[in-house]
């Protein structure tokens, strides 16, 4: 029998409740304090820099190259931009009225929600954590983050990084496991913003759904990777390379699989076993630079993916160390690695004679949260485009679409509702009050009863 695990239900009380408080306050209303807190979230993000590199290298051995451009550069720019336009962002914004509400003014005035939940997962822990407390906090919220236990070292920098720069109730940080999850979405918060699997996102939503407050939901999925005949193969191999080991695999975004044109598949494979070897060396598993996986549990489901008879490339594990070379497998819909998103440095190979088997395919499986196409022809991308559904992507390219600003960044369906960063970002995390504001000094009659033939017609001449 487990014994069930005690959690310090008041001292999380104590914090919900500061984070309230701190919003019925309405602190953050004016938009110049807010930027004053991005400000500081920016200049001790930069004086902890070797701190959080230190914890992501002991999480999951990323190098300091990685560590900066996929997950702490891509904060900062965040706050560069939000800082950038904040302002603009936080304006009431004009409408048009309809000519039947003469003489009246519309718009609609960005509201802040009020209390968000954040709640975030280990592959990117500094990166998918202090990112959308970022647009949050723009938007002039209260945060209570719960970052995962399954990164230890980085959640307790971001927790050292946040309490050194947000007033205590503005940002508040509970460690914590599942249990300490479950109690945070009993709470009524006014938002909650989850990033995590599929399966713990539909948990979230139920929960979210007892008190009507509403969600974004930022899950995973198998993100296909389509490379077609005329594709510019190694340009591919090396973009492809790049997008699926970076952090061994572990990328909600990463391409999950690469679905190939059967002509152009030896020459691919070749191109890409060639870019492995450019990018990670003949031997990955003594790489420095080159993650690990996250816990032992990762590593036994990725081996169990490796098999005599699918195995093309790499394939060699190392249990000391969690590393698992990159891999590629060939593969059909079928088999196990293509069941669920394998979210590792396993590559399963596919291929496909026309472009109506990948469109029909890709249709069956749940909606992913990316999907790639690598082709020279305007026709075949748009016809990708246009028949798969999924949350974003590139063309001739991986997993680069969520790295800036200026794009909204989230899935559909299984992969996810809603989406952040940049406006998108701010938008997701502000009410936008709709007010009409009527002069006093003319007041048409036609709404009013008693009704009449005049007032009928005059109302259809309105409404049409
Ligand atoms: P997870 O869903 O297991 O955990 C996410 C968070 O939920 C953690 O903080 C964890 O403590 C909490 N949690 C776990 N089980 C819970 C439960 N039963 N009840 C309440 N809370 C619970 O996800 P993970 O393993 O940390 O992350 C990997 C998954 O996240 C992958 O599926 C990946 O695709 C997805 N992901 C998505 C994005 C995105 O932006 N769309 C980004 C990164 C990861």
């Amino acid at each position: 029998m487990t014994e069930e695990r005690q959690i310090d239900t008041e001292s999380i009380l104590e914090k919900v409740n500061r984070v309230k408080d701190y919003q019925k306050q309405r602190k953050m209303y004016d938009y110049r304090l807010r930027k004053e807190c991005l400000r500081k979230l920016y200049n001790n993000i930069l004086a902890m820099k070797d701190e959080i590199m230190q914890a992501l290298k002991q999480d999951l051995n990323k190098s300091e190259v990685e560590s900066y451009m996929s997950e702490i550069g891509l904060v900062l720019s965040e706050i560069t931009y939000m800082l950038k336009h904040i302002r603009k962002f936080s304006k009431i914004r004009r409408v048009k009225t309809p000519l039947a509400q003469f003489h009246s003014k519309s718009f609609e005035i960005p509201c802040a929600y009020g209390s968000v939940l954040i709640i975030s997962p280990w592959n990117y822990p500094f990166m998918l954590a202090v990112e959308p407390i970022v647009d949050a906090v723009a938007a002039g919220n209260s945060v209570i983050l719960k970052p995962s236990e399954i990164s230890p070292y980085t959640s307790q920098v971001v927790e050292k990084l946040l309490n050194a720069t947000f007033e205590k109730g503005h940002v508040e940080v509970v460690q914590g496991e599942k249990e300490e999850c479950t109690f945070l979405l009993e709470q009524d918060f006014d938002y909650i913003f989850f990033t995590g699997s599929t399966r713990v996102g539909q948990i979230v939503m139920q929960k979210a759904a007892e008190r009507f407050t509403p969600v974004t939901l930022e899950l995973g999925g198998k993100c296909p990777c389509i490379v077609h005949s005329d594709a510019d193969i190694e340009l591919s191999a090396r973009r492809i390379v790049f997008g699926k080991f970076l952090n061994c695999g572990q990328t909600c975004v990463a391409p999950d699989y690469v679905y190939c044109h059967n002509d152009i598949k030896d020459e691919l494979l070749r191109a890409i076993e060639k870019e492995i070897v450019l990018q990670y060396g003949v031997t990955p598993l003594e790489n420095d630079a080159y993650p690990r996986l996250i816990n032992l549990k990762q590593f036994n489901v990725m081996k169990s993916f490796i098999t005599e008879d699918n195995l093309i490339f790499g394939g060699r594990v190392d249990e000391n160390t969690l590393k698992i070379e990159p891999t590629l497998v060939k593969s059909t819909f079928k088999d196990e690695v293509m069941q669920d998103e394998i979210f590792g440095p396993i590559l399963p190979i596919v291929t496909y004679d026309t472009l109506d088997e990948v469109i029909d395919n890709i249709g069956a499986y749940p909606k992913p949260l990316a999907l790639y196409i690598f082709s020279k022809s305007k026709q075949t991308q748009d016809r990708i485009l246009k028949y798969c559904d999924f949350g974003g992507g590139c063309i001739n390219d991986t997993i680069i679409h969520i790295a800036g600003s200026e794009l909204g960044f989230g899935g559909l369906k299984e992969s996810g509702m809603g989406a952040y960063h940049g406006k998108v970002g701010f938008e997701t995390f502000t009410h936008y009050k709709s007010i009409v504001d009527k002069k006093c000094w003319l007041d048409l009659p036609m709404r009013y009863q008693p009704y009449n033939k005049l007032k009928y017609k005059l109302i259809r001449m309105f409404l049409k």
